[in-house]
């Protein structure tokens, strides 16, 4: 209506690299040897950072998908539509080696760094077709404890193709995993999964019961777990058969989700469905556990891109609107908060990226593989979790804007839970912490030689350091103590990272506001810190 003159509104993102715009990221993945990768890691970012992406992912989300159990003619078909946007995400996410990088670069050094980098970018172009793309890429761990399965899944894993056909695996230029673990009874006590598996006379088991959820249902195969004849084992259960008849896996329907829209979760039934054992009978849980690992570490670099993503929003929005006669990031109050996220998103790149590396090194040198063991539940647990309200305080920095849908904060916080909940919630973790430094001295000397590299560069870390020892010392009332403990242990792993690596007005800013002076909300950064220093290193042109 010609009633005004719109004035004062942001505009939109200019198109950007989303990898050369991120020095943080940048640094890190020159730091764990993932610049092997920086061509593709800057084709892709440059992608991510254009204003198709972000209507794709808009429209992925606005378009959920739709079960469609039968045909029109009654016949059971279980199949789930997508909208045509999904595809192309997958297309390309696909086409990146989001789902193959790491494996493709074999052994050599930095090859988890790399790919954690291309992933951590997708995360940024939508984080619904992350899910499939990352049980793709982790399931290889997994179906290597059988390598006659392997050798059948492998290849078609790594085709850096998208073929969303649904016929039998052996037809398609590239396949993609799911994983079902979650029974109704309980999702974080897998021990108590009732989906029984029968020997089947023509080999492999035929599996019945049931899964609560079980995301990406069109992928081509999917690792469950069910009791066997030896006790809690592991099973592939293809879509289709390799006559090319379906497998009967029943979609029941989709979850009606809070977010993660574009991607379909959903309550299938095993009913005689066939399957073939992946590793040791009876020893489920310590296959599918070599998926799990690989699909925490993804929760958090997928974190840390979820801030980052926040916080380049925030920051865009800022600097266009004012209030009061100043744009908003010139107010001082608003730059401590922007400043405040830049920084979380800083230590989260650290955390996540490093736990990355130890990945990489874990495969020759002991210590690494145990830091990487009791690292990955550190910072799933704590990037999941800081992500969260580092999202809501993002939304609030747009005003009303940002509750609304035709802004792309309130999809940002609609997912922001989910990576705190899946592949293990928090309390999960952080017991997993615990196991981790009790059942594994290894594990334990590992978390110690990486928190003291630091020791003696600041006397606020020196001193968190001292009272998470004492802590530790002290077995009686452990698991009530398991968050308080993974935190400080999270944020000294951060502090440290950020003294030995990041400019020295960041690692003080977050020396000061996270271990001295904090306040429990973002925004609480104490005077004196540089934020001019954050801000402008996390608003880097590119
Ligand atoms: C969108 C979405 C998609 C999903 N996709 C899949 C999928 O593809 N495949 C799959 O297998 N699963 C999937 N899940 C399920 C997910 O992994 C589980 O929901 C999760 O592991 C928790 O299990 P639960 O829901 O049974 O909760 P519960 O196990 O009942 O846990 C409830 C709460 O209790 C806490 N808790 C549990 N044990 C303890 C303890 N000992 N001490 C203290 N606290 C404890 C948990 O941390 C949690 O907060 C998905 C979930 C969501 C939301």
């Amino acid at each position: 209506m010609p009633t005004h003159e719109v004035l004062n509104q942001s505009v939109p993102l200019p198109p950007f690299d989303a990898f050369r715009s991120d020095v943080a990221l940048s640094e890190a993945i020159e730091r764990g040897e993932g610049g092997w990768c920086g061509d593709r890691l800057s084709a892709l970012g440059s992608i991510v950072g254009s204003p198709e992406i972000e209507e794709l992912a808009r429209e992925a989300n606005r378009n959920p998908p739709e079960l469609k159990a039968h045909d029109r003619f009654g016949h059971r078909i279980d199949e789930v539509t997508f909208h045509p946007s999904y595809h192309r995400l997958m297309a390309l996410g696909k086409t990146h080696g989001v789902h193959s990088a790491s494996w493709l670069r074999g052994g050599s050094p930095g090859a988890f760094v790399g790919r954690s980098g291309l992933h951590y970018l997708f995360v940024q172009a939508e984080y619904g077709v992350c899910c499939p793309l990352t049980m793709t890429h982790a399931v290889i761990p997994s179906l290597r404890k059988s390598p006659s399965v392997a050798a059948t899944w492998e290849p078609r894993v790594l085709e850096n193709a998208y073929d969303p056909r649904l016929v039998s695996a052996d037809q398609k230029t590239g396949v993609t995993f799911g994983m079902a673990m979650t029974e109704k009874q309980g999702g974080s006590d897998v021990r108590t999964n009732t989906t029984v598996a029968r020997p089947a006379p023509e080999g492999g088991v035929r599996l019945v019961g049931h899964k609560w959820f079980c995301s990406a249902p069109m992928s081509d195969a999917f690792l469950t777990l069910a009791q066997g004849p030896d006790g809690l084992t592991c099973y592939l259960v293809p879509r289709v058969l390799p006559d090319g008849t379906r497998n009967p896996l029943h979609i029941q329907r989709l979850k009606d989700k809070l977010g993660n829209r574009s991607n379909a979760s959903s309550e299938i039934e095993y009913h005689e469905t066939w399957a073939e054992p992946v590793g040791d009978p009876g020893r489920g849980v310590a296959t599918i556990i070599e998926m799990v690992a690989q699909t925490r570490l993804d929760v958090a670099t997928g974190s840390a891109a979820a801030m980052r993503q926040a916080v380049r929003y925030a920051i865009h929005h800022a600097t266009h609107r004012s209030a009061f006669g100043a744009t908003l990031i010139q107010q001082p109050l608003m730059r401590n908060v922007l400043a405040d996220l830049a920084l979380e998103t800083e230590a989260a790149v650290a955390l996540s990226f490093r736990i990355a590396a130890a990945f990489d090194r874990g495969r020759t040198d002991p210590g690494e593989a145990a830091f990487a063991r009791v690292g990955t539940a550190i910072a799933k647990y704590w990037l999941a979790k800081r992500v969260i309200g580092l999202t809501a305080e993002a939304l609030e920095c747009h005003g009303g804007n940002g509750y609304a849908e035709d802004w792309p904060m309130a999809r940002l916080y609609r997912e922001a839970p989910l990576g705190s909940i899946w592949e293990g919630s928090g309390n999960v973790q952080c017991l997993d912490v615990l196991r981790a430094i009790h059942k594994s001295p290894a594990s334990l000397a590992a978390l110690w030689a990486e928190l003291e590299r630091p020791r003696g560069m600041d006397r606020r870390l020196d001193a968190l350091l001292d009272s998470i020892k004492a802590e530790l010392g002290d077995r009686e009332t452990l698991q009530h103590r398991a968050r308080r403990i993974t935190e400080r242990v999270a944020l000294a792993l951060q502090a440290g990272l950020l003294l030995r690596h990041a400019p020295p007005a960041l690692a003080e800013a977050f020396l000061a506001g996270r271990l001295a002076d904090g306040g429990l909300m973002y925004g609480n950064l104490p005077v004196g810190v540089d934020l001019d220093a954050i801000l402008e290193r996390t608003a880097a042109p590119a």
